[in-house]
């Protein structure tokens, strides 16, 4: 296993960071699409605003804060996906449309007839009630309006909403759906994007910020235009860096009628003078590139005032497709000058700012990164070695250069010592493989139910897994901060609510447990009736567990005597089960 270990190094050294700008040929003014409700369409989140690490791919559309709202295909097709998970999108249904788009709606309540015995055909097979299945092959048409699911808050919804989203089937990347005329005239906006600051920066040649070298100033209006810093000239002479460039972040959000929530805005645009020195449109996203968003803001800034700020530059870690064109990086010689940058909405809406940045001057200062020693390059591969615990990190696994911070805290009631790399809050683009030494005491006891876990920013221990190779553990983690060894032993502890040994639960609707896991997590829960599969659910919100007594799962309770079976077991391996006799 050491030698793949090498071996990968070899084999990640190369790989290629850059992506290129390829517009999509779509009918955007002529496809006509239908109205995913019946209701108007307010929306409380739209495309490309700014989430954590990630761009929201979708219209989040309000439904009067509550749940239940019918739901409709956009256009006929055959529903291709259906998820239920406890996370993320919750309960979802995608539908393929002959035009080559797919509609996909999620954070569902629940379903109609049709859609619910597909769903449910697919839970008994599987004996899970999370499901992510491609049901094409079962041929479900729907017609365009036709009912397909209810609207609700599952997932990683936090209020009653439906997020919609527009694919190109063939590709399944996601596209704007207000670039559509026909979600443009539904959707009424004459809100111009909000312009609330600029930042300027000294970067080095790969655009990386030199830190503690940046200022950002507030967003003006004097006689209806807006300006910073009274529109006199910004002095930049002390962000003046060896290899360094001046480059520029815009504050910017979008609001649309009739909502108060912060939207992102659709296009931007930088001049020098008459040059045109960045430009980001946000026309369609990539998932397997969206989280390059932590690239593309200020993630420094975010962090401690909470501002959005939009780089208007890129860095090599950033393979996103927005950007047109991205060099914004302007050498100090020729930095003096008049500015202007615009926000623009789907709609048009636009708003300018225009500013000056004055003769830059003076010593340039020493550019900390020209001494690799401190740092760690995101365009590098880093192997990371200490003592019982190393690294490996991919290239382009983080976004800025990284301090190198490591230190070992003996305050640990775990199986190592905390081994402290760097900071949970920073963000991270890919798994890297961290390893740990087992202790010697510990060597060759119970090797297979050893992990890594990480301290969250919230202080609670995440068990990232782990496989025991040769006296050490290695897991993989997206993210740094506070890593212990533990050992999962004890399996999942299953604890009834409403019902007990010998009740009688004739009149019952639901049986509610908790299943909790002191370490690694429930991974796979199931539940039997008289030794037959029924429906359990994972209410994620209200912490517990819930088998439905309805026609499904009653034709297996038969009066008298009846067993409950419920089996739960954890990331290590560990199951337990409960068996309980009820009388029905
Ligand atoms: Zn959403």
């Amino acid at each position: 296993m050491r030698i793949l270990f090498v071996f990968f190094i070899l084999l990640i050294a190369n790989s290629s960071l850059a992506h290129d700008y390829v517009p999509k040929e779509i009918d955007y003014e002529g496809i006509d699409l239908g109205s995913p409700m019946d209701i108007p369409l307010i929306l409380s989140g739209n495309f490309c605003e700014m989430r954590s690490n990630h761009w929201h791919t979708g219209l989040d559309i309000k439904t009067n804060g509550g749940e239940g709202y019918k739901l409709r295909s956009v256009e006929e097709g055959y529903i291709s996906r259906i998820k239920v998970s406890p996370w993320g999108y919750g309960l979802a249904i995608y539908v393929d449309h002959p035009n080559g788009l797919t509609s996909v709606y999620a954070h569902i309540s629940k379903w109609p007839k049709k859609v619910d015995s597909l769903v449910y055909a697919k839970q008994l097979k599987n004996e899970s009630w999370v499901l992510d299945e491609n049901v094409l092959a079962d041929s479900v048409y729907v017609k365009r309006g036709e009912l397909i699911a209810y609207s609700g808050n599952t997932g990683g919804s936090l209020a009653p909403h439906l997020h919609f989203e527009i694919r190109e089937t063939e590709t399944e990347h996601v596209l704007n759906p207000l670039k559509f005329k026909c979600y443009r005239d539904m959707i009424q906006d004459k809100t111009k994007p909000t312009l609330s600051g600029v930042k300027v920066y000294a970067v080095d040649r790969n655009g990386y910020m030199i830190p503690g070298r940046s200022k950002y100033y507030k967003c003006a209006l004097l006689n209806g235009n807006w300006i910073i810093n009274e529109n006199n000239p910004i002095d930049v002479s002390d962000l003046m860096t060896e290899n360094g460039f001046l480059a520029f972040g815009f504050h910017t959000t979008d609001k649309l009628d009739g909502a108060r929530n912060v939207c992102g805005v659709h296009h931007t645009y930088l001049y020098q003078e008459d040059n045109l020195i960045h430009e980001q449109i946000s026309e369609y996203m990539i998932f397997s590139v969206n989280r390059f968003i932590n690239s593309h803001k200020d993630y420094f800034e975010f962090k401690q005032n909470r501002r959005n700020i939009h780089k208007n530059y890129i860095t090599p870690v950033n393979e996103m497709p927005m950007y047109p064109v991205h060099n914004g990086l302007v050498p100090w010689d020729r930095v003096k000058g008049n500015y202007r940058f615009t926000a623009v909405d789907v709609h048009g809406n636009k708003n300018t700012i225009t500013f000056k940045i004055g003769d830059a001057r003076g010593e340039l200062k020493p550019n900390p990164f020209d001494n690799g020693d401190d740092y760690y390059f995101p365009d590098s591969v880093n192997v990371v070695l200490y003592p019982n615990f190393q690294l490996l990190m991919e290239k382009g696994s983080f976004y800025e250069p990284l301090q190198k911070r490591y230190r070992v805290d003996s305050n640990s009631r775990y199986l190592t010592p905390k081994h402290v790399f760097s900071e949970y809050s920073i963000p991270v683009q890919k798994y890297f493989d961290v390893r740990m030494k087992v202790p010697d005491s510990i060597q060759g006891i119970a090797d297979y139910k050893l992990g890594i876990g990480l301290y969250t920013n919230k202080g609670y221990l995440s068990f990232l897994g782990g496989d025991y190779i040769d006296g050490w553990v290695e897991a993989k983690s997206r993210n740094f901060g506070e890593f212990v060894m533990v050992m999962d032993t004890v399996s999942p502890l299953i604890k009834k609510l409403d019902y007990a040994e010998n009740k009688t639960i004739t009149k019952y609707r639901t049986l509610e447990l908790n299943i909790n896991d002191n370490l690694s997590g429930v991974t796979r829960y199931k539940a039997y009736i008289n030794g037959n599969w029924v429906l359990m659910k994972y209410m994620k919100k209200k912490r517990k567990y819930v088998i439905p007594l309805d026609e499904r799962s009653k034709i297996h309770l038969k009066k008298g005597k009846n067993k409950i079976r419920v089996w739960a077991r954890d990331r290590t391996g560990n199951e337990s089960e409960d068996i309980t006799t009820v009388v029905y």
